[in-house]
């Protein structure tokens, strides 16, 4: 790997871990040349099923799209982005574990939901609105009341701690 500072091409590796829940590989390497470190990120390129969407029409799968449909929902909520990006991941593993050519859009729009409401209701019940308003808006509603009967709890993401009574 050259060195993306001065182009030398001996760089050291010095440090490798695991990044996406384990779909990626995120290398810290280090310039022999001018001494700069930089990050390496490899991952296996996978062909992902296509999307069957409403109208019958073939689209390939966009991550980007995926990515951009949490992002409107999530506006101005705390969810942090890793939690968004592990989201996106389980999603893709789900598309690949499929072993099917072809996804119908309905499907990814389930999956998304789902991970959605694990995230954060407010969320959920935004990316509910734009995506089931096409299909049927009773079922909407359906979910809205399943919601409020589970009642709609504001979600701890972070690791909140009680006062921290060290009184020695
Ligand atoms: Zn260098």
């Amino acid at each position: 790997m050259r060195c993306p500072f001065c182009a030398a091409s001996d760089t050291k590796v010095i440090d490798t871990r695991l990044a996406s829940e384990g779909s990626a590989i995120r290398r810290r390497r280090a310039c022999q040349t001018c001494s700069e470190r930089f990050t390496t990120f490899e991952i296996a390129e996978l062909v992902y099923p296509r999307v069957i969407k409403g109208d019958g029409s073939r689209e390939p799968f966009h991550e980007e799209k995926l990515r951009h449909g949490f992002q409107i929902s999530l506006e101005k909520r705390p969810v942090d982005s890793e939690a968004i990006e592990a989201a996106i991941d389980r999603i893709k593993r789900r598309l690949h574990g499929l072993g099917e050519r072809e996804v119908s859009a309905r499907q990814l729009g389930e999956w998304a939901m789902a991970e959605l409401r694990q995230l954060d209701e407010v969320a959920y019940i935004r990316f509910a609105s734009v995506y089931l308003h096409f299909q049927d808006i009773n079922a909407f509603r359906d979910e809205i009341e399943q919601l409020q009967k589970e009642g709609i709890r504001g979600r701890v993401t972070g690791n909140k701690k009680g006062p921290n009574d060290s009184g020695r």
